[in-house]
């Protein structure tokens, strides 16, 4: 039997994780399940699968965890540590799948015991992506793609030469607002930007697609995990999401990756990574489809696409300060502190206050470094974001 952990267990990629290892339970030993505030659902689950420990990440929620557990032999615990713990237990398969920067920690503690990380989580990667790759050199580990783009990428890049890559294309839905005049976006409200055309995922990767600030750290990703240079990475609007991603080589030769958008697809080709398993994913009819659109993306609509080309150019710890400014940028239009498109205002401004930082240009290859980046900008967001609201 397969040991497995899945962080993140109550979120919408890893409930797509229980439910395909649900169906094969027979062949999974479950080790860790985590989660926040949804105790419940994580208490379920660990109760169904037997896991050995259940970790919510907030010590205030312990006691109802505790409480759902009863009887149950699964152990509870709880907070930032209780984490680590759960990701130092040794298992075969983990996926990381907790939203933002705290990922991370945990994530790196998996790869020091030379799991096999599955990585949703693209923002240690956006973050730290240095430090990721040198503990899975050091310690023998293995990352593969979740995100479906780069799980379309991993795919086409089969027995190929990376040297003998072009470019490499990722696709866009386009967001909530593809196609809404700009004009009106600045008054755009949560519940709008909650709404996504094609995929059904979490509030905050949704929110990130209306405004592509989840394209801009993929295409991030694209760079860290494939080691391409910034030039070779392009971003196609596609309305339809189902061409995720296209490799072009050499020869001229353009390799696409087509599937319905589901994440069970990219979940499931990691799950059982290197070969290929029965899938219950929709099989395209692509005769009854008909048609499948692509546009190069507005960069007026979406600025976050050009603030990913100068995080890549300036290196260092750019990325974190990328990603823990537009996390903090959106938690403050979540709490309608903020409109939609001042988002991107305010990460730009932390990307020009942090350039002056003393560290800036330093590699992101130690954990307190990439935290103390993370903290200050999110300090400084805090900043720009009242004095903001003052302006009115
Ligand atoms: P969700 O918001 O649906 O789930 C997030 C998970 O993280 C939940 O289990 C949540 O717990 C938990 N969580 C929230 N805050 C913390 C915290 N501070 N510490 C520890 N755990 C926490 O997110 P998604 O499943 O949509 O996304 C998860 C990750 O996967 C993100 O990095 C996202 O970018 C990436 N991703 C998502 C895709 C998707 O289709 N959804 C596609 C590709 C990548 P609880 O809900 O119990 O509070």
């Amino acid at each position: 039997m397969r040991k497995v952990s899945i962080f993140g267990a109550t979120g919408s990629i890893g409930q797509n994780t229980i439910d395909l290892i649900r169906r094969d339970a027979g062949a999974y030993q479950t080790v860790a399940l985590t989660g926040g505030r949804n105790i419940e659902r994580l208490a379920q689950d660990a109760r169904d699968l037997r896991a050995e420990v259940a970790v919510t990440a907030y010590p205030e929620c312990l006691n109802d965890l505790r409480d759902a557990l009863v009887g149950s032999g699964v152990e509870a615990a709880a907070g930032p540590e209780a984490l680590i713990e759960a990701a130092d237990r040794p298992a075969d398969w983990i996926m990381s799948a907790i939203v933002g920067a705290a990922g991370l920690a945990p994530g790196l503690a998996a790869l020091r015991h030379g799991t096999t990380l599955a990585l949703a989580n693209k923002e240690s990667l956006v973050a730290a992506g240095a430090l990721l790759h040198s503990e899975v050199a050091k310690h023998n580990a293995r990352l593969l793609p979740v995100d479906s783009e780069h799980s379309a990428v991993f795919q086409a890049l089969v027995g190929e030469d990376i040297n003998a890559v072009e470019r490499i294309i990722i696709t866009a839905s386009g967001g909530a607002f593809r196609d809404w005049p700009f004009e009106d976006i600045a008054n755009a409200t949560i519940a709008q930007a909650s709404a996504h055309p094609n995929w059904n995922m979490g509030q905050r990767i949704t929110i990130d697609s209306a405004s592509m600030f989840n394209k801009a750290m993929e295409v991030i990703e694209t760079k860290e995990f494939f080691g391409v240079s910034p030039e070779q990475i392009e971003v196609l609007v596609h309305p339809q999401s189902m061409v995720h991603a296209l490799v072009g080589f050499n020869d001229g030769a353009l390799m696409a990756h087509l599937g319905a958008p589901d994440m069970r697809h990219a979940i499931g080709y990691a799950l059982h990574w290197p070969d290929r398993k029965l899938l219950p994913v929709e099989r395209l009819n692509l005769a009854k489809i008909g048609q499948l659109e692509f546009r190069d993306p507005d960069l007026r609509h979406y600025p976050a696409l050009r603030l990913a080309q100068d995080v890549m150019r300036g290196g260092g710890l750019m990325g974190a300060v990328f990603n823990a400014a537009k996390e903090r940028a959106l938690d403050h239009f979540i709490a309608g502190h903020i409109g939609f498109l001042q988002m991107a205002d305010v990460v730009e401004e932390l990307m020009t206050l942090m350039s002056n930082h003393s560290e800036i240009g330093r590699a992101p290859d130690d954990l307190q470094t990439v935290l103390t980046m993370d903290a200050l900008t999110r300090q400084g967001a805090d900043d720009v974001v009242t004095a903001l609201r003052k302006k009115g």
